[in-house]
């Protein structure tokens, strides 16, 4: 028999016979690989693990618990499923069934939409021919033949696709898979058998159009999950579940912070206590702004059109733009996306010398960009919001000392907010881009350079820079470990082109400034959404829309708890009353949903010792104290936004 080459990853090469199968390659190198692998990589081309070699070739074999494994585990899965939903629905025709992000769908044509129970019974299913551990079979056939195999079996997507691999890749053949009865199109690879498949969850089912066009039919998609271990399928539950409970869609209801409504979509209505939050967060931005010497301005929000040609956003943006113009005027305006050339006509409207510079400008403007109703979501994508924008002018030798300055402000906010964990990433020059190789190498290196000499780390994103200039970009991991981009700092050296910007050298020449666009949070909508997530809406004591609820126990004690209202009121702390006449458990239950983090609990005692009795939120009874002590107490705590969760420690309060 004829031999071949196999090159392993390891860079070894081993002498097997041809026909050889991955599988019996990782049984040659060790019992537990055998058991682990799920498929290979054969000359870089995932296959199945059973597929035999007949060339020398190069094989890495990919185990369960790789993110290839998981992926392949996840595909095979929706493999199971449309197997299950087959047998109890004959009349189910099937679409496509790709993995996804930690688990899988498949696009079902019923008559019926699946209910939760119909999803149990698909489940039980799944779970017994995966029991019944049918081999997974791969077979390559001629396109005109599987179009009568698919055509038999009513399998009209099927066929669909299949002329689409004939017309539009221009294949003759292409691979099935057979599991007992079931046979689906796929390009696989697939897990060797079905018992390969056991720790699983269907999630839910959304209607989805065929190929995404709402021409077309609507299709029930079943997403689900699927794990090679019961431990990461619980543990991600888990995070469903927990995830479920942060969505700040459920908290923007639960307490009362925001709205939105049809008359216009994707744009969140802010309630009094959402108003809160935000107005806080515009103020702590602000507070920076006196500390780092930036200026803050208003712009307007609707402007010539001509600017948006001049600025380059309406030939690269305007999908993304709204335009207006007033019946009586000739004249065609947009709304703006971005405050970047108002604030380059600011600075073009003035002389300016190198003793003005680095010019920083601030503004937090309200935006609107059109996003399409698929993509918007929650506070987290809208189609208005404002950031804590600005644009720095500075001359080129000054990039790095600002840039230096900016991350500073920039990681101590977040650290202020708990965002423990910061990644910082360099976008470097893309293929399309303006101004000459020698200004990006030089600002790229200046970046680098600066994020250096301060000990940070960072990683590099290609070619991934803004076509005007390199960026960082500043990701931060919430609660649940998930990854959110905040903020950013880019470097621009078209804009002050296209504006003719300049200002005077100390040489008495005119020269060009660079650009700096910068955001710490960023949109304060979508960072107001990350921040109750991250938070699970346990806001720190500055931040939360009431700091301290009284709650007198009977009406006995109403006047006097007017009175600390009053008094706590008086001293900037926002405070509410709760003199309802219920039971002063059901007065906590609620104050501890709303998640306020004092209570000052007032009975007949605290009258009497002109006291009140504390209750920290989720922590309990903190003790009995003066109404003095509790204001200078939260005052402080407040003024010095000291803690993340508003816990006070024991020996500030006794
Ligand atoms: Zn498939
Ligand atoms: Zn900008």
């Amino acid at each position: 028999m004829d031999e071949i080459q196999v090159t392993l990853p390891d860079g070894s090469i081993h002498s097997y016979p041809a026909g050889v199968t991955p599988l019996d390659i990782a049984r040659s190198i060790g019992k537990r690989l055998a058991k682990d692998a799920v498929a290979a990589r054969v000359n870089g081309q995932q296959v199945d693990v059973t597929r035999p070699i007949f060339e020398d070739a190069e094989v890495a074999l990919i185990t369960i618990d790789s993110d290839e494994g998981r992926e392949i585990l996840r595909h095979s899965t929706s493999h199971l499923m449309a197997q299950a939903v087959k047998e109890l629905y004959p009349d189910a025709k099937i679409a496509i069934g790709p993995p996804i992000e930690n688990g899988f769908y498949y696009d079902i044509d019923v008559d019926e939409p699946f209910s939760e129970d119909d999803l149990r019974t698909i489940e039980d299913r799944m779970h017994k021919l995966a029991e019944e551990d049918f081999q997974v079979k791969r077979e390559v056939k001629p396109i005109e033949e599987l179009v009568g195999l698919f055509g038999e079996r009513s399998e009209d997507y099927k066929v669909e696709l299949l002329e689409d691999i004939r017309e539009n890749q221009g294949d003759d053949s292409a691979s099935i898979y057979w599991q007992g009865a079931f046979v689906d199109l796929c390009r696989g690879p697939h897990t060797p058998s079905t018992g390969w498949i056991r720790h699983f969850r269907l999630l839910n089912t959304a209607g989805a159009y065929w190929r995404g066009d709402e021409h077309n039919k609507m299709l029930q998609r079943i997403y689900g999950t699927s794990w090679p271990t019961e431990k990461e399928l619980e543990e991600y539950l888990h995070f469903l579940e927990e995830a479920r409970e942060r969505d700040h869609r459920k908290l923007g209801k639960e307490l009362d912070l925001f709205s939105f409504h049809p008359e216009a979509p994707a744009s969140p209505f802010f309630h009094p206590k959402g108003t809160v939050i935000y107005n806080e967060l515009v103020e702590y931005i602000r507070s920076l702004y006196g500390q780092y010497d930036y200026q803050e301005v208003i712009t307007p929000q609707i402007l010539d059109v001509e600017l948006w040609h001049r600025s380059g956003h309406y030939d690269n943006y305007q999908e993304n733009m709204y335009f207006t113009s007033p019946k009586d005027e000739q004249r065609t305006y947009a709304v703006k996306p971005m405050n970047c050339p108002t604030h380059a006509l600011l600075f073009a409207g003035q002389k300016h010398s190198y003793r003005d510079l680095p010019l920083r400008i601030a503004d937090f403007g309200r935006l609107h960009r059109y996003e399409r109703a698929g993509v918007t979501s929650g506070l987290t994508r809208v189609r208005t919001f404002a950031q804590d924008d600005a644009h720095i002018f500075c001359t080129f030798d000054q990039i790095e000392p600002e840039v230096i300055q900016l991350v500073e402000i920039i990681l101590n906010a977040y650290q202020l907010f708990g965002f423990e964990e910061v990644e910082i990433e360099i976008s470097t020059r893309p293929e399309k881009h303006i101004g000459d190789v020698d200004t990006w190498d030089t600002a790229e290196e200046l970046l680098k350079k600066a994020l250096e000499n301060q000990g940070y780390t960072y990683a590099i994103n290609e070619g991934d820079g803004a076509f005007y200039g390199p960026k960082i970009d500043f990701i931060v991991k919430d609660a649940l470990r998930r990854d959110w981009q905040l903020g950013t700092v880019q470097l621009d050296f078209m804009m002050p082109e296209r504006f003719d910007l300049t200002y005077t050298a100390s040489s008495g020449k005119e020269e060009r400034p660079v650009m700096v666009h910068r955001a710490i949070l960023g949109s304060l909508e979508r960072f107001i959404g990350i921040l109750l997530e991250h938070t699970a809406g346990e806001l720190p004591l500055w931040l939360a829309p009431v700091q301290c609820r009284i709650l007198p126990i009977t009406d006995t004690q109403r006047n006097y708890a007017q009175l600390i209202h009053q008094e706590l009121t008086a001293a900037g702390i926002r405070t509410e009353l709760d003199d309802r006449s219920e039971t002063v458990g059901a007065k906590i239950r609620d104050a501890e949903l709303q998640k306020i983090p004092y209570m000052a609990i007032i009975g007949p005692r605290e009258v009497e010792h002109e006291t009140v009795s504390l209750r920290e939120h989720t922590l309990g009874d903190r003790g009995e104290l003066t109404v003095s002590k509790l204001r200078d107490l939260l005052v402080e705590h407040i003024d010095t936004k000291q803690q993340m969760n508003h816990k006070m420690k024991e020996d500030q309060i006794v």
